[in-house]
C-alpha cells in the first residue's frame, strides 16, 4: 500500500510554468507540491542542452515579469540568451523565492485518477508515495516529449546517439568524429554550426528545408538594457499588447506587400533581415494571411540562401518551397554559411530517403554513411505528448487518451470537460507556442490562481469546463487558424510530425485577444465553467 501525502494542489513540472504556479499558490497559503522527473529545475532549459541551444525571444522579454525586483536585479549578457544562462536564471528564481523545498525531484508522474466521491486527484509516480490533492495542475511544457523517429534498426547503431531534447549533462566532445544529424528544424539549425566547428565531418540529413532568419545575436547593449530597465513595466505592458506578445511586432508595417513596389519590398525585407529575428514577418501586414504575399517574402529568403551558399546545388536543396512562417520560423547564427565548409555535407532525404540504421551508420536508398555519432534533432510530440503519456482518468474513469482520440479538446486551453479540477498551463487551445511563452505562462498561472481563490471564497469543491463551451472553443480555435496560412504545411502545430497523431491545429492564433476572452469569462462569473 502506497504512503499517502495530502496537498491542496499538485503541480507537475518544475519548469518556468511550474515554478511560478508554485510561487503564486504558496502566496495564497495553499499546501502545494511540485513533482519533477528531472533532478533539477528548468524544464525545457534543463533538457535542451545541445550545442548552440539558445532562445529565439530576446532575453529582456524572455523572463518573468511578475517581480520588478527580479527583473531589475538580473542582467542578461546577450540579446538572445543561451541555454546555460537561462538555466542559471531559472535556478536563481527558484532560490530567490525559496521554491526548492516544495519540489520533489526525480519523481515522474505515471498516473492521475479523479476520485469522484472525494472530489480529489490521486497521483501516482515512479516512487512509493500516492499524492492526494484537490487540484492537479499540469505544467508539463509543450515541447517535452522527444520524438525519436521510427527508423528500422535504430537500436542497432553502435556509436553514440543523441536527441537534442534529451542532451547529456556531461559535455559531449565531437572532436575528430564523423557526425550525422537528422533534422533541420530550429534545434538542428542552432546545433549544426556548433557541431561543425568541432567535428571532423558532419552530414546533415534533411527531409524538409526550413526558413531561417539571422538572429543577429550579440552582447546586450548596456545602454539599451538601462533604458528598458528604467521603464520595465511599460515595456512589458506594450509587449503584452503585441501579436504573440513579442516586442518586435511593435515595428510591424501595416501595408500589404502586394501594394508595395519592388524597391519598397526589398528595402523593408532587407532592413528586417539586418535587424534579425521574428520581426521579419512584420515587414508587411499580409505575409501570414495571403499565399501570394507570403510567397514574395519566401522568395526573398530563398534569394538570401542562394547568395550565401556557394554550391548552387546545395543552395537549391536548402531552399524551402513551403509557406514561410507556417512552421515556426527559425533564427540562426551562420547556419547557411556552414554548408560552405568543406567537411559539411547535405543529404536530401526527399530523393535519397533513410532506409535503416546499421551498426555503423545510416543506410539511405542510394548511399551509405558511417558515423561515430548520430544526433537526432527530430523534434517533439508537441503539446499533447507529455499529457497523454501520463495515464490520466477523469469522471467515470474516462481516460484523457480516449477523450482526446480525435485531437485535444479544451475550453480556453485551460481545462477539459469530464476532468474536474485539472488545469493545463499553456494547454492545447491556448496561444502558448505562438507567443513569448513566459507571458502566456504568467497569464495562465494568474488566471488559475484567481479561479482557485474564487472557488475558496464561494466554498466550491470542483470546477469543470462545460461541454458546450468546449465544443464552441475548439471550433473557434480551428476557425481562426483557417483564416491564416498555418494549416498549409505539415507542422508540429498540426501534429503532422508524429505518425498516427490526429491532425488538428492545436494552438490558438490570437494573442492578445485571447487574454481579453479569458478576462471576459471571469467577469461573467466564469462563463463556460461549472462549479459544484
Ligand atoms: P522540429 O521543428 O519538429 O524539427 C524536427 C526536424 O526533424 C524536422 O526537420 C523534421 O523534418 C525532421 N524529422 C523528424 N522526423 C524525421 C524522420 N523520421 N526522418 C527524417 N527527418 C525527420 O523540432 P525542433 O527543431 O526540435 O524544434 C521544435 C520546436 O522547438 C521549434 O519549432 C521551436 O518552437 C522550439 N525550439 C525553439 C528554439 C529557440 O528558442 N531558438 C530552439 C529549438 C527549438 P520534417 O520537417 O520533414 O518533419
Amino acid at each position: 500500500m502506497n504512503r499517502r501525502k495530502k496537498f491542496d494542489a499538485v503541480v507537475v513540472g518544475a519548469g518556468i510554468a511550474g515554478l511560478y504556479m508554485l510561487h503564486r499558490l504558496r502566496e495564497c497559503g495553499l499546501a502545494v507540491v511540485v513533482l519533477e522527473r528531472a533532478d533539477g529545475v528548468g524544464g525545457t532549459w534543463y533538457w535542451n542542452r545541445y550545442p548552440g541551444a539558445r532562445c529565439d525571444v530576446e532575453s529582456l522579454e524572455y523572463s518573468y515579469t511578475f517581480s520588478e525586483e527580479l527583473q531589475q536585479e538580473w542582467s542578461w549578457s546577450e540579446r538572445y540568451a543561451g541555454q546555460p544562462e537561462i538555466l542559471r536564471y531559472i535556478e536563481h528564481v527558484a532560490d530567490r523565492f525559496d521554491l526548492e523545498p516544495h519540489i520533489e525531484f526525480n519523481t515522474e508522474v505515471e498516473s492521475a485518477r479523479f476520485d469522484e466521491q472525494e472530489s480529489q486527484w490521486l497521483v501516482r509516480t515512479n516512487g512509493s508515495v500516492c499524492y492526494v490533492s484537490q487540484f492537479l495542475i499540469m505544467a508539463t511544457g509543450c515541447l517535452s516529449s522527444a520524438n525519436i523517429p521510427v527508423i528500422e534498426g535504430i537500436e542497432s547503431f553502435k556509436g553514440n546517439a543523441y536527441h537534442t531534447g534529451k542532451w547529456p549533462h556531461e559535455p559531449v566532445d565531437f572532436s575528430g568524429q564523423s557526425v550525422g544529424i537528422v533534422g533541420t528544424g530550429s534545434s538542428a539549425i542552432q546545433a549544426i554550426p556548433h557541431i561543425a566547428d568541432q567535428c571532423k565531418s558532419l552530414t546533415v540529413f534533411q527531409r524538409t528545408p526550413n526558413y531561417s532568419i539571422p538572429a543577429r545575436n550579440g552582447s546586450l547593449d548596456l545602454d539599451y538594457e538601462a533604458r528598458i530597465k528604467a521603464r520595465y513595466p511599460q515595456f512589458r505592458q506594450r509587449n503584452r499588447a503585441m501579436p504573440a506578445a513579442l516586442g518586435c511586432f511593435h515595428a510591424a508595417n501595416n501595408q500589404s506587400v502586394l501594394d508595395a513596389t519592388e524597391p519598397e519590398r526589398r528595402r523593408e525585407f532587407s532592413k528586417r533581415w539586418e535587424i534579425g529575428g521574428f520581426g521579419f514577418l512584420g515587414a508587411f501586414n499580409d505575409l501570414t494571411l495571403n499565399l501570394d504575399a507570403n510567397d514574395i517574402a519566401a522568395e526573398y529568403v530563398r534569394g538570401r540562401i542562394r547568395e550565401t551558399v556557394s554550391d548552387p546545388r546545395v543552395a537549391e536543396t536548402l531552399c524551402p518551397d513551403s509557406t514561410i512562417g507556417c512552421k515556426r520560423l527559425c533564427l540562426d547564427t551562420e547556419y547557411f554559411e556552414t554548408y560552405n565548409l568543406p567537411h559539411v555535407d547535405l543529404v536530401d532525404l526527399r530523393t535519397n530517403p533513410i532506409e535503416r540504421l546499421t551498426g555503423s551508420g545510416i543506410q539511405c536508398a542510394k548511399s551509405q554513411f558511417e558515423f561515430d555519432s548520430i544526433v537526432f534533432a527530430t523534434g517533439f510530440d508537441a503539446m499533447t505528448g507529455t499529457l497523454l503519456r501520463i495515464d490520466i482518468s477523469g469522471r467515470q474513469g474516462t481516460r484523457l487518451e480516449q477523450a482526446w482520440n480525435e485531437g485535444p479538446k479544451t475550453y480556453l486551453g485551460l481545462m477539459t470537460h469530464g476532468f474536474p479540477n485539472i488545469f493545463f498551463i499553456s494547454g492545447p487551445g491556448s496561444p502558448s507556442v505562438l507567443t513569448n511563452m513566459i507571458i502566456s505562462i504568467e497569464q495562465h498561472v494568474e488566471w488559475i490562481e484567481r479561479c482557485l481563490s474564487y472557488m475558496q471564497s464561494h466554498s466550491y469543491t470542483t470546477v469543470e469546463a462545460e461541454e458546450e463551451s468546449q465544443v464552441a472553443w475548439v471550433e473557434h480555435v480551428n476557425a481562426i487558424a483557417d483564416k491564416t496560412l498555418y494549416p498549409t504545411c505539415n507542422s508540429w502545430y498540426l501534429g503532422a510530425n508524429i505518425p498516427g497523431k490526429p491532425r488538428v491545429f492545436m494552438p490558438h492564433v490570437g494573442f492578445p485577444s485571447y487574454v481579453e476572452k479569458c478576462e471576459h469569462v471571469v467577469a461573467n462569473g466564469y462563463e463556460g465553467f461549472s462549479f459544484a
